[in-house]
């Protein structure tokens, strides 16, 4: 039986299908600003937005960090939903804290257990994403240190493992994110714009997932991707955007959900 996990006022795992909409990284106010009434006018129920980055490149954009929770508040303010944020290190919970609805753990701190334990000392909600190698048991596991800490407010995150295959970004473990769902009391998203790499595979995995009966999809969406300072490359346009959520309502309506 999946338990529903409350985010705004949104309760994820439960007849609504949790659509979570924003650029990999904040840049600028004006930058998250823009995305966020685009993706809100066009059905979006959650905003993310990276203020601390886990790049693998050291050179590349790590994030504005402190400066940019400013950006988070004027933006929850301006469209009301509800805002999903990576926490990289335990002392980040309590700058993020009181700022974002969601705390997001990345796949590369899927197995930092430390952050685990401290998030299990929270009473925010916790998105958990896959390690890129982790297997499926050691997912939940990972679930359960934050549990163990008195925290069971998590939903699950599949956003692609790391297989032979390089066409992709990473392989989208579809199989996986239906046994999470049916294994354990948790919610599932699934992100396809870390799983594939491209945009022109987001939308398929999108209504894949809807149709699967998982509960959500965090997307990346950028207003300009050309210029995005990480993972533009992979963002949909505002545009492209718009038409996933067109193409998702009437296959939710189909399976007695809706955005
Ligand atoms: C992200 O959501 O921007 C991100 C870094 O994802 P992941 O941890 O899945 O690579
Ligand atoms: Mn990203």
């Amino acid at each position: 039986m999946t338990r529903t996990v409350p985010v705004g006022g949104f309760e994820v795992g439960g007849d609504r299908f949790l659509v979570v909409a924003g650029p990999c990284a904040i840049e600028t106010q004006d930058q998250l600003l823009t995305i966020a009434r685009d993706v809100r006018r066009h059905g979006a129920s959650a905003i993310r937005g990276g203020v601390f980055k886990m790049r693998t490149d050291p050179r590349s954009f790590q994030g504005l960090g402190p400066p940019a929770v400013a950006f988070v508040d004027a933006a929850r303010a301006e469209t009301g939903l509800p805002f999903v944020a990576e926490v990289t290190s335990p002392e980040q919970i309590e700058v993020l804290a009181g700022h974002v609805d969601v705390l997001q753990v990345g796949s590369r701190n899927m197995h930092n257990t430390a952050l685990l334990k401290e998030l299990g000392r929270t009473r925010l909600p916790i998105l958990l994403k896959r390690g890129l190698a982790a297997r499926l048991d050691e997912w939940l596991m990972a679930a359960e240190y934050v549990v163990a800490g008195g925290n069971e407010a998590i939903v699950l995150c599949e956003r692609g493992i790391r297989t032979f295959e390089t066409e992709t970004r990473n392989t989208l473990d579809l199989a996986g994110a239906v046994w999470a769902r049916q294994r354990s009391p948790f919610p599932v998203l699934v992100d396809p714009s870390h799983a594939t790499g491209q945009p022109d595979l987001v939308a398929p995995m999108c209504l894949a997932a809807a149709a699967a009966g998982l509960d959500g999809i965090m997307v990346e969406v950028h207003h300009e991707s050309f210029r995005a300072l990480s993972d533009g490359f992979q963002a949909l346009t505002l545009e492209r955007f718009g038409d996933l959520t067109a193409s998702l309502e009437p296959l939710l309506r189909t399976l007695g959900r809706r955005l």
